[in-house]
């Protein structure tokens, strides 16, 4: 048996233009791949007839499974639906159970009031062969049809699949969990696909790979190891696929440790957890607090606490101390300590992260202070100079990290590297 192949055609002008980015095909094959679902190509075509025709004629030749987001709204750049229709010879049609899920949509859940638009109501046209899949959020239904293609490396043609799902990311994502992937599993038998990934923390990819690479080497050909480094972690993810799923998961086992075990002292996780969801466990199970106290993150470190279900257990909430005069007043830095240090300084983040000890009452707290950039930098304290702390009422510890990026870049590195060293704080200070 054969693994399926897919591709994905995403459609909208805006995607060619940068305007919008397409979050869309990473999900889906993220989801595809779940299932066992190998996506060979992504194809991004913008809101024009012959590019959109021709992308469907292309994919068709080499993929079973081809999934096509956007192009179906209610306004005239939205052409998807009429050229599916034409592309596999149907006629448009009013589906009465659309209608009736758009007139719902319209009447009870946004409450609009006076006529429904006819552009609007003309979303429950759909073509007459196609299955239709139901968008419970939303008004443009997604469309399956079916047609036997020759693929360009077997002569003998084979069922193909066509998805095309609304381009609202929302949208798309409800129809391929509730809709697309359950009706895949019904049609098609697929292989799993097993991932494991280890989190490494503490040293960067080249050392690692040094680390591994007698493993590297051995590691048997249908195992693909993956090097993924971001903000100061590498993770290690090994691949492999096969329809025996119980003797793969043993063997997939059996490299997984040899590797965890190579890099053991780096490890953070034998998961791919976000560093987020790990401290926000670390937390949980002492029963602790915690509190930020952010000057150049301007926030960012709350919002990626506050991003995990259930946070509020542990984040009691922080402090965006942006100006001099918050720091004073909240967190009570001494107007001393900034005169002589200055913003950005070992001191100053010392005393933020007192202060927000004493004002929140949490067991630990993180400040943090940099700078930036682009402006703003010295000789002395130079764009991408961000001192880190993190304590307890028995202990603080700080770091002077150095980042070079953009600001927006330099951000985020800092709210990842303020998050790693707490974790590890934590875990030091039991
Ligand atoms: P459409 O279905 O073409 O009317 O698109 C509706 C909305 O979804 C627009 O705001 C698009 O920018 C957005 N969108 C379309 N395609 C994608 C994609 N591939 N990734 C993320 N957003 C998208
Ligand atoms: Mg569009």
């Amino acid at each position: 048996m054969q693994t399926l192949n897919a591709s994905i055609i995403t459609i909208g002008d805006e995607l060619l233009i940068g305007q919008t980015i397409d979050t869309n095909s990473a999900f889906i094959a993220q989801e595809l791949n779940k299932i066992g679902v190998w996506v060979q190509r992504r194809v991004a075509v913008g809101d024009v007839y012959h590019d959109i025709w021709n992308a469907l004629e292309e994919e068709g030749k080499k993929s079973d499974i081809i999934i096509i987001t956007g192009g179906l709204g209610p306004t005239a750049d939205d052409i998807t639906k009429p050229l599916l229709c034409e592309y596999f010879g149907g006629q448009l049609i009013v589906d009465q159970n659309v209608l009736a899920h758009v007139k719902f949509l319209f009447e009870k859940i946004y409450r609009r009031t006076g006529p429904i638009l006819e552009r609007n109501l003309n979303q429950a046209q759909v073509p007459n062969n196609c299955i239709v899949l139901h968008n419970a959020r939303g008004s443009a239904p997604g469309m399956w049809f079916e047609k036997m293609i020759a693929k360009e490396n077997n002569k003998v043609p084979s069922k193909t699949v066509y998805i095309s799902l609304p381009g609202v990311p929302h949208e798309m994502k409800g129809l391929v969990t509730t809709e697309v992937i359950p009706k895949l599993l019904r049609e098609f038998s697929f292989p799993s696909i097993i991932h494991r990934t280890v989190v490494t923390s503490g040293q960067g990819e080249s050392v690692i790979a040094e680390l591994i690479k007698d493993f590297e080497t051995a590691l048997p050909k249908h195992i693909k190891l993956a090097y993924l480094p971001a903000f100061g972690m590498v993770r290690l993810r090994l691949t492999a696929s096969s329809f025996d799923k119980d003797a793969l998961n043993t063997e997939m086992d059996f490299h997984f440790n040899q590797l965890v075990s190579l890099v053991k002292e780096y490890v953070v996780s034998e998961s791919d957890t976000p560093l987020e969801v790990m401290l926000g466990e670390i937390l949980r199970q002492r029963k602790a607090t915690l509190s930020t106290a952010e000057s150049c993150t301007g926030g960012y470190i709350s919002h990626l606490i506050t991003s995990v279900a259930g946070s509020s257990e542990y984040f009691n909430g922080g402090v965006v101390s942006y100006s001099n005069k918050l720091k004073q007043t909240i967190l009570s830095v001494s107007p001393h300590t900034l005169k002589t240090n200055g913003a950005v300084s070992e001191e100053t983040v010392r005393e933020m992260v007192k202060g927000a000890l004493d004002t929140t009452g949490s067991d630990y707290a993180v400040a943090t202070s940099g700078i930036m950039g682009p402006g703003g930098g010295t000789e002395a304290k130079p764009v991408g100079m961000v001192w880190v702390t993190v304590g307890n009422r028995k202990s603080i510890a700080t770091k002077e990290f150095h980042f070079r990026f953009d600001r927006e870049r330099n951000i985020r590195q800092t709210a990842h590297v303020a998050l790693d060293f707490l974790r590890k704080f934590i875990l030091a200070n039991d």
